[in-house]
């Protein structure tokens, strides 16, 4: 597999580019005019500063507003091609993208288009150039890979090809099934981009909203099935107009586009398995049976608040481990570890966000095939800080530094290499004085965990669990915070549910979460239990400190739902917050936030709800922030 990516796709200037995609792995570059002109220095220099970096120029792009124009505009165009030739050989790139016209004097006609391009095949052919023709979704008379193909084919120039992209296809809802019958020779080139499900129009969500192959709603798996079907083995060439991408980090979304490539033709050989993928072998998506354990990091004088709110929750301690200073706290199915450790990776993180979630620990059929596609997709390892006879597992790094342990499924007490760790094995051999979870407060388990961060971030840590873990992505939702807008995608991965919280200002209660811990990490832990009202009742009884909600919520909820006045007056003496979709009920009541922010969750699902009370959480962020004013937190 070639991968390529245009240089638009990424911040910075030309140098700062260029060592991105470089050390991203990617194989080369489509040169994007803009670029090109906006760099200080000749051609030659341009076309010699990317070969130094080991890339190839895979394309030369755009050239506009050439096909179907009547004379002087056809002369005209024909000149300025002549120019772009004389560029390209400079560069040192034989391939140039055609954009199908938007000029107001453009003709249609696919024979007219076709001499044109035969004309412009025989000129390019003279200088050993080749020239790929693109149907832009917005074209004035070629919208549509179809009938793009339809003037390569009557253009009959072995210098003039088709060059595909997946927006242009799919944003139109073309069935990229078409592609199936186009002869592999005749593709020239081919450009890869997902983009989510919103209303708009084309031109704008493409100049803006592009994003990587996984991380929009397109079908961009089935447009690549559908190309490696004719057998292309040309550049993969990522084009992504994004604007969190021109202010990301050059490194961050290069590696991530590379991910994104990686990812993509592993599931185009596993959808088409008699298909030739160029792509080094590595085991499927993991499946993840449940969330073992998570842990926080704190110290031992600011372990307090962490605990009494564990505690009041109905988690008990239920062992301690037998060399670090970690206590196990249990209720249900959950395991809560508390790290107060004075050296070490908690500590670290500890001293880096203040309190955090430092780790979770995921386990899955089989930890070490788990570890090793996270590693073939670019995820990065953690050093294993296991003492002399502890079990020691295959770790990664996650959100904001944290920590991703994958355990196996069953009982086995293994210890040693990467992955050897049973899931059953760590309480048996790390931790002494094991007790039965308690009942406590009716918590059974870990409904989903919320992480915050930078909204160009969450895309790319979506990227990571979407793509290393068999789970599909929820679509996208706004949240209205009253200070600006948060973008909410939860991703379900079996049972590990994560919502992903992209923040875009600082005044959010999001944003101002990343600032107070200093980056991005979890800002909430939801437990899931069997009867909210039920539960409601005894974390009262163990002083949880429970989130007030407004009156003015109940009043609506009541008629936007048509609820019984009685269950109505129940959620109101409870702050409980509820929710419906087709499938059933969402029941969710929130601690007050701990100093740092972070706060606990506690629903109940019935029937299938399959959301995660987005449309609460507007009313939700209001009564935290008139919380915090109340308890003097400054800038609440
Ligand atoms: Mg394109
Ligand atoms: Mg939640």
């Amino acid at each position: 597999m070639k991968t390529s990516i245009a240089t638009v796709s990424i911040s910075g200037d030309f140098r700062d580019k260029l060592a991105a995609i470089a050390a991203a792995g990617f194989d080369g570059i489509e040169i994007f005019e803009q670029d090109f002109i906006a760099f200080d220095g000749t051609p030659r220099e341009v076309g010699a500063m990317v070969r130094d970096h080991g890339l190839a120029i895979t394309l030369f792009q755009p050239f506009r507003d050439f096909e179907g124009l009547p004379e002087p505009h056809r002369a005209r165009a024909f000149a300025r091609a002549g120019r772009k030739f004389d560029l390209m050989a400079e560069l040192g790139t034989d391939l140039v993208l055609v954009c199908s016209s938007v000029h107001p004097a453009a003709m249609g006609g696919i024979d007219r288009a076709a001499a044109d391009f035969h004309a412009l095949g025989e000129i390019a052919a003279a200088r050993g150039l080749r020239v790929g023709f693109e149907a832009l979704a917005w074209g004035r008379h070629v919208f549509d890979h179809r009938d793009a193909w339809e003037v390569v084919r009557r253009a009959d120039h072995p210098a003039v090809g088709l060059i595909l992209d997946s927006f242009h296809t799919l944003a139109r809802g073309i069935d990229p099934e078409t592609i199936r019958s186009i002869p592999a020779e005749r593709i020239f080139f081919v450009q890869l981009a997902d983009a989510p499900a919103i209303a708009m129009d084309l031109l704008y969500l493409s100049r803006h909203f592009r994003a990587m192959p996984g991380e929009g709603d397109l079908d961009v798996t089935g447009f690549m099935r559908a190309v490696a079907a004719t057998g292309y083995a040309g550049p993969l060439s990522l084009e992504i107009f994004n604007d969190q991408f021109r202010g990301g980090l050059p490194r961050l979304v290069a590696e991530d586009g590379h991910r994104s490539l990686v990812a993509l033709m592993d599931r185009v050989r596993r959808a088409e398995p008699a298909l030739a993928v160029d792509l080094a072998d590595f085991p499927a998506p993991a499946p993840v049976e449940a969330v073992e354990f998570i842990e926080f990091a704190t110290s031992r004088a600011d372990a307090g608040p962490i605990e009494a709110l564990l505690s009041a929750c109905g988690f008990a301690p239920a062992g301690a481990h037998r060399s670090k200073a970690v206590t196990r706290w249990r209720q249900g199915g959950v395991n809560v570890l508390v790290n107060t450790e004075e050296t070490g990776f908690a500590h670290s993180a500890y001293v880096a966000h203040g309190t955090t979630l430092s780790e979770i620990a995921l386990r899955v059929p089989d930890a070490g095939a788990a570890h090793a596609r996270a590693l073939a997709l670019g995820a990065r390892e953690m050093a294993q800080d296991a003492g002399p006879g502890e079990v020691d597992f295959a770790a990664l790094r996650g959100v904001g530094g944290s920590l991703i342990r994958l355990l196996d499924c069953g009982g086995g007490a293994g210890g040693g290499g990467a992955g050897g760790g049973g899931a059953g094995g760590i309480w048996a051999v790390d931790f002494a004085g094991a007790r039965t979870a308690p009942a406590g407060a009716g918590i059974t388990a870990i409904d989903h965990i919320g992480q915050t961060m930078a909204y160009d971030e969450m895309l790319s840590w979506t990227l990571f669990y979407s793509t290393i873990f068999a789970a599909r992505k929820a679509p996208m939702v706004d949240v209205a915070d009253p200070d600006g807008l948060v973008r909410s995608q939860a991703v379900e991965a079996g049972g590990l549910r994560v919502t992903l919280n992209g923040a875009e200002t600082a005044r959010t209660l999001a944003g101002r979460f990343i600032t107070d811990s200093l980056g991005a990490s979890v800002q909430h832990i939801a437990f899931a239990c069997a009867d909210i009202f039920a539960t409601a009742e005894a974390l009262a009884a163990r002083g949880f400190p429970v989130l007030a909600i407004g009156a003015n919520y109940y009043d609506d909820v009541e008629a936007r739902f048509g609820l019984d006045p009685r269950l109505t007056a129940r959620l109101r003496a409870a702050n409980i917050l509820y929710d419906e979709d087709a499938g059933g009920a969402f029941f969710q009541l929130y601690s007050r936030s701990q100093p740092d922010g972070m706060f606990f969750e506690i629903v109940e699902r019935r029937g299938g709800y399959a959301g995660y009370g987005a449309p609460n959480a507007p009313f939700r962020i209001a009564a935290q922030k008139r919380a915090g004013r109340a308890a003097g937190v400054p800038r609440a």
